[in-house]
């Protein structure tokens, strides 16, 4: 792996490669790139950055202000798996030229200052984040060049370029496959070979993959990878996200993370494990409390809760994630903590020793951006230990089978349920992100997200109402 500019040109050389990918993501999470020849890349430029039009990007400049800058950072070198051309990826940071300094809108520019922020609280070095991103795949309606066959590499021993799968089969609309479950192997389970050509493109792209299973919905999967500080581990789901949507494409189906595509069904969550470490101690860990969690963990815990219906708006930034924050479908909507139990919205993993005690927030999906979601999660819980908010909880039983009427007796706060709900949130309650996201960010996300994604909804009958 690539250090500085020097060794970036050396791999380069070694690897032959002939383009080089600027890839940077917008505030919906959407990852964007721009490709440069290789012979046009320069030392100066890697250090200066490259000029792109921000007037193209969805609720960022206005057309009179388009010009930005984007600044590479070499270290996150690697190579593109599915080009025919050796093309090397390198993520990208925005910056501002007008006022000389990070582009404010910039979600990978927020989380870096949301980590600067964490040490100057003086909590502690290091927030360590592990997402788990569930998908569906589908039978895609797309039939793919056959004779185009070099679609992707997989490191086989020979170093032999792999065909593209058999693309026959035809228009299957995008229907599930039929129910598979959680443990039944192969024939039910049907992803086994296209889990695994994606578990192994996810290695060759730098990933630490643990673990790959169907998941409880038909035709739902997850893959497991190794969690990262807040910067990697967000850099981890775009290429995630990009190699499992490739591998699906090129195999001719649909993967989507959509967080309920199937009503009845279980959703895709992007469950969240967190803890913060100081001088390479776990300070989430204190032996003998409950569930091992430390004071700090626990306050926490408290001030993600506090600020749940405003950081929603971060974590669960669609109109369709509402509709998997329903009970009964692991799938949590009450703001509770708990040692084991699936259906709190933060889960303690039983028997976790010192190094793995952490929280595992329960609610966020991947139609979030990873870098607002994640700086999200960590301002409200650093919000929470500054002020020492306490959690609802424990609570130990099914909170599915927990009716209405005791919950609003007992005063258990929930999610939001709308996705309106979150935005009006965020609006009264946004004075914790505001050591790290601007004003005129948070002001400009809630619009965005009212006018792309809350009034078309709202406006439109459905085939229920009908
Ligand atoms: N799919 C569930 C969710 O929506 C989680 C299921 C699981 O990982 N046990 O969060
Ligand atoms: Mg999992
Ligand atoms: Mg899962
Ligand atoms: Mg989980």
């Amino acid at each position: 792996f690539v250090n500085n500019t020097n060794e970036f040109f050396e791999f380069c050389k070694e690897n032959e490669v002939k383009f080089v990918d600027f890839r940077f993501t917008d505030m919906k999470g959407t990852w964007h790139h721009v490709t440069y020849m290789m012979s046009a890349v320069s030392t100066s430029q890697l250090d200066n950055g490259m000029p792109f039009d921000g007037s193209s990007i969805d609720a960022w400049q206005p057309i009179h202000k388009s010009d930005m800058i984007l600044k590479p950072d070499v270290e996150t070198a690697f190579l593109d798996p599915f080009t025919a051309d050796s093309t090397v990826i390198v993520f990208c940071d925005v910056y501002d030229i007008y006022k000389g300094q990070m582009y404010e809108k910039c979600p990978r520019s927020i989380a870096k200052k949301a980590l600067v922020h964490l040490s100057e609280s003086g909590v502690g070095d290091v927030a360590y984040f592990g997402p788990e991103n569930e998908f569906f795949v589908f039978e895609d309606v797309k039939i793919i060049d056959k004779a185009n066959e070099s679609y992707y590499r997989v490191d086989s021993e020979d170093g032999e370029w792999n065909d593209a799968a058999d693309m026959e089969g035809g228009n299957m609309g995008h229907r599930a496959r039929t129910k598979g479950g959680y443990f039944p192997v192969a024939p039910i389970d049907t992803g086994v070979d296209l889990r695994a050509e994606m578990m192994q493109v996810l290695e060759q792209v730098g990933l630490e993959v643990v673990l790959g299973h169907h998941e409880v919905a038909q035709g739902q999967h997850e893959i497991g990878i190794v969690f990262g500080d807040l910067i990697e581990a967000a850099d981890n789901v775009q290429k995630l996200k990009y190699v499992i949507k490739m591998v699906a494409h090129l195999n001719g189906k649909s993967a989507t993370f959509m967080p309920k595509p199937l009503y009845g069904d279980n959703g895709n969550g992007m469950h969240v494990h967190q803890s913060i470490w100081k001088d390479g101690k776990n300070l989430f860990y204190k032996q003998g409390e409950y569930g091992n969690l430390s004071e700090m963990a626990r306050h926490y815990v408290g001030g993600v809760f506090k600020h749940a219906r405003a950081v929603a708006a971060f974590t669960n930034p669609s109109t369709n994630s509402y509709k998997r924050l329903i009970p009964g479908f692991e799938a949590p909507s009450i703001l509770t903590y708990s040692s084991q139990n699936r259906s709190a919205s933060c889960r303690i993993p039983y028997g976790a020793g010192e190094k793995a005690t952490r929280i595992e927030m329960r609610f966020p999906d991947s139609t979030s951006c990873p870098y607002l979601a994640f700086s999200a999660m960590l301002l409200a819980g650093l919000d929470g230990i500054k002020n020492k908010y306490e959690p609802v909880g424990p609570m130990d039983d099914d909170l599915f089978e927990l009716p209405l009427d005791e919950i609003r007796e007992r005063g258990i706060p929930q999610m939001p349920h709308t996705l309106r709900g979150a935005l009006e949130a965020l609006v009264r309650d946004n004075e914790f992100l505001q050591p790290v996201f601007s004003k005129e960010m948070i002001d400009t996300y809630q619009h965005y997200k009212f006018e792309t994604q809350v009034w078309p909804y709202e406006a439109r009958p459905t085939p229920f109402e009908l």
